[in-house]
């Protein structure tokens, strides 16, 4: 006798997860958001059965995507300034704009963000801004899987005035989704050079208190490393790992300007790093020593950062960069090897997230799915699934997005977003900020 299911989904090419072998004319049994069953569509047919199967036909199924890093509202600020280095850039571009930001608007940049991160495969995000309670709002209404905090520096701004306030923003948001399977909060101090000791330890505490993780900017530039011997005599990594941040539960966002013994540090702590290359390479603010860290066994996650620095928010050109860059730094073509960049933008960076879950497709897991239209030109023909992940796709080659068994992208059309009228907000918030 057959199962009754939720949906079923079938393909003419699966793969489960980075490394794993692919599977041809293969099938997704899903119930109730989760994966309940997957191999030859062969079997899953015969002891599957529901009313809702979409067959894809020529399509390469694959695990969602996962942005470990991002500012979602800042694609706003697409275009608005390139070409700069990053304290002129934050200065006279970016945070003057920020100064306007209200939360109506932090609300329509999320969903901005969540309407191409979702079309281009990205099941899940790691979001560090202002306004985050609006941010989560959308992002629970929309559907997409998210982990977020309120950025938390001393500076007034518009999202609060006091940094007592924005630890009671952090603080309400880590409570208010305590409870939901989708979106979840986190602690998000932006930078060293933005807080204080102080603020870093109440940081720290509040993590623990709520067994949520840490994310920072750190060691993004030589320029932060100099700043931060200057005021506290230590570099970025020292001083953190003795204000006690330096646990498996944090993230530490860039990680560019590090020495060998402070990868082998973070390895023995089990800090987990985002690896941002676009963002790092448009700022110029340097490369991260990838390879020495996966070599480590530190967890590396990919993450797009901010449209206003990338200017996009695509992991398939997040992980083809990845991949070419480190080969021609390094001076090798067998580092950030495909399987290890697949891994980075998927498994890994869920670990990142503290989610163990989703980023593979596998029975029990979330249902987080994606499919690439394996009739387009670039990935003619189908030879390694893999490969063409990583060195042939990009965002437009997605036609098919599903988060925890709910199809919310396919063939061109949000089921959860009214896109027409998401354009005409952004429009409107153009001309007035
Ligand atoms: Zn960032």
């Amino acid at each position: 006798m057959s199962t009754l299911c939720t949906t079923l989904v079938t393909a003419s090419c699966l793969l489960p997860s980075a490394g794993a072998s692919p599977m041809y004319e293969a099938s997704i049994a899903i119930a109730d958001g989760t994966i309940l069953d997957i191999g030859p569509s062969s079997r899953i047919m015969q002891e599957y059965h529901t009313e809702n199967h979409i067959d894809l036909g020529q399509a390469l199924l694959l695990p969602g995507l996962v942005n470990t890093h991002t500012h979602a509202a800042m694609t706003l600020f697409r275009g608005l300034a390139d070409d700069l280095p990053l304290m002129q850039w934050l200065s006279e571009h970016i945070w003057p704009k920020e100064a306007k930001l209200t939360a109506h608007a932090a609300e329509v940049g999320a969903m901005l963000a969540f309407a191409e991160m979702i079309a281009g495969g990205i099941t899940q995000f790691c979001d560090m801004y202002l306004f985050e309670e609006r941010v989560a709002r959308a992002a629970d209404t929309v559907g997409i899987r998210a982990v977020l905090g309120e950025g938390l520096f001393l500076a007034p701004n518009p999202s609060y005035t006091a940094i007592e306030e924005g630890l009671a923003k952090a603080e309400a948001l880590l409570s208010q989704y305590a409870n939901n399977d989708r979106v979840t909060g986190a602690v998000m101090p932006h930078a060293i050079y933005t807080t204080s000791p102080e603020l870093l330890e109440s940081c720290r505490d509040m993590a623990a208190q709520y067994h949520t993780n840490i994310y920072i900017h750190a060691a993004e530039t030589a320029q932060e490393t100099a700043m931060c011997l200057e005021t506290h005599g230590k570099r970025p990594i020292a001083y953190l790992n003795d204000l006690g941040l330096l646990t498996p539960h944090t993230v530490l966002v860039h990680c560019v300007d590090v020495t060998s013994e402070e990868i082998e540090l973070l390895a023995e702590r089990g800090v987990c790093v985002s690896h941002n290359p676009k963002s790092n390479l448009k700022l110029a603010s340097g490369v991260a020593p990838i390879p020495a860290m996966l070599e480590s066994g530190i967890p590396v996650g990919l993450g797009t950062d901010g449209a206003a620095s990338n200017n996009k928010l695509d992991l398939f050109s997040e992980m083809n960069v990845c991949a070419l860059l480190h080969k021609g730094v390094g001076a090798d073509p067998t580092v950030t090897r495909a399987t290890q960049v697949l891994d980075m933008a998927t498994r890994a960076g869920a670990a990142c997230l503290g989610q163990s879950t989703s980023g593979c497709l596998e029975k029990g897991n979330a249902a987080d799915i994606i499919a690439l239209d394996l009739s387009q030109p670039n990935l003619v023909p189908m030879t390694n699934p893999t490969s063409h992940a990583v060195y042939a796709a990009d965002a437009g080659n997605v036609r098919f997005t599903m988060i925890n068994g709910k199809v919310l992208y396919f063939d061109g059309s949000f089921t959860t977003m009214d896109y027409p009228l998401l354009l005409r907000e952004v429009e409107e918030l153009q001309a007035s900020m």
